[in-house]
């Protein structure tokens, strides 16, 4: 069996290979020239949109070269038929597009995605209830299960949900942006569609956005497909080529990023007595029920704690050197976010902290640093 570092290096070798280049150039362009044979010519109304994209590149909101090489490599790794898009919120958009539902459960996570759902509850009158709410749905309706959680890195059982949406006809979309493969495959649980945002551990530098969908079902993929054209909501050149180039490294950056999460969450844990101001910490690695070994293989790399007091939340990352007070997440460099700057739902005593590629001992110091200096 082919490895995962060996997929993401290679998974993309037989798909247009235009110029001899060991690295693919960034194709700028929005048009490609049609077959030169006109005997080879298809009219549009003799073929899928879709389906042709795919064969020959046309026109680049439907598909470019670097676009298909990306979508080529993730197929390798993700366990399914893959769809790329521009931003992690427009995959979830096209989700909802291509299944309508009457009734979304969902649950708290990333408020952006309650965003997307705002807007078709304003254009298609959605109606969304909690994740907890799941005896209100019926065929065809949607239970949006995002594990681990943001902004905690905590876990949820998708096997539940699973059953609890099977036995009424509804479907899981599970947004595992938080443990990409190989720290969880949710597919092993039984889920419809896997989301997740590119933007994050994919891409990992902190410089492109994109989302992605996974789909068992070749005939969704093309259809989530002909919807993005429409949407035109497909990856963009520069961004499709950088993240080619971040796959590449994909794996090593998600290991390191995930043991170093999982070695400062065991260190505030064993240390949390040392630091008054520290109340709470969030991580999966912390839950006790039995579903977390056998969902996640690794734990993700995003963890959150919570303060005594928002003051102290909101100065706690002026008071670090290696961790970027920012927002988003996945990136080699880690990022801590007091979260009350861009989630409007959020407890003001919530840090995010999202673990980079540094070395651990370094993070660790640091931390231990800031949260002494309230001591
Ligand atoms: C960031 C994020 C998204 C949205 O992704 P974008 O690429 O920013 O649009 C969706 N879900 C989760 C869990 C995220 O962290």
């Amino acid at each position: 069996m082919t490895g995962l570092n060996t997929k993401l290096i290679h998974g993309d070798d037989d798909t247009f290979n235009r110029v001899p280049d060991i690295i693919q150039p960034i194709n700028v362009a929005s048009t490609f020239e049609y077959n030169s044979d006109p005997d080879k010519l298809v009219k549009a109304k003799d073929q899928k949109i879709s389906e042709a994209s795919e064969v020959h590149p046309f026109y680049s909101r439907i598909s470019h070269p670097n676009s298909l090489k990306a979508e080529a490599v993730l197929s390798t790794v993700l366990d399914g038929h893959v769809v790329v898009y521009n931003s992690g919120l427009s995959a979830f958009f096209g989700a909802l597009t291509h299944f309508n539902p009457k009734v979304l459960a969902i649950g708290n996570g990333y408020h952006g995605s309650h965003g997307v759902a705002n807007l078709f509850t304003r254009l298609n009158g959605l109606k969304q209830v909690s994740l907890e709410e799941y005896d209100k749905l019926g065929p065809g309706d949607i239970i949006h299960v995002e594990t681990p959680e943001n902004p905690y890195g905590t876990a949820h059982d998708l096997s539940f949900y699973v059953a609890e949406a099977h036995k009424r006809g509804a479907i899981v979309i599970a947004d595992a942006t938080f443990a990409p493969p190989p720290l969880q495959n949710p597919f092993e649980f039984g889920v419809d569609l896997v989301l997740h945002s590119g933007t994050k551990y994919f891409g990992g530098h902190s410089d492109l956005l994109a989302g992605v969908l996974v789909t068992k079902d070749i005939k969704v993929k093309h259809a989530l497909i002909g919807d993005r054209s429409y949407l035109g909501t497909n990856i963009s050149n520069l961004d499709s080529y950088l993240l080619l180039r971040s796959l590449r490294t994909f794996e090593i950056r998600v290991l390191k990023q995930s043991s170093n999460a999982e070695k400062i969450v065991q260190y505030l844990s064993a240390n949390k007595d040392k630091y008054p101001v520290l109340k709470n910490i969030f991580h999966s690695s912390l839950q006790k029920e039995a579903f977390v070994s056998k969902q996640l293989k690794h734990h993700g790399p995003v963890f959150a704690i919570e303060l005594t007091s928002s003051d102290s939340a909101k100065r706690l990352p002026s008071k670090l050197k290696y961790f970027h007070h920012a927002t988003s997440l996945g990136g080699v460099e880690s990022i801590i976010e007091w979260r009350a700057m861009s989630d409007p739902g959020i407890s003001e005593t919530i840090l995010r902290i999202s673990v980079g590629i540094e070395d651990v001992e370094d993070l660790i110091a640091d931390l231990d640093h800031g949260l002494s200096s309230f001591n």
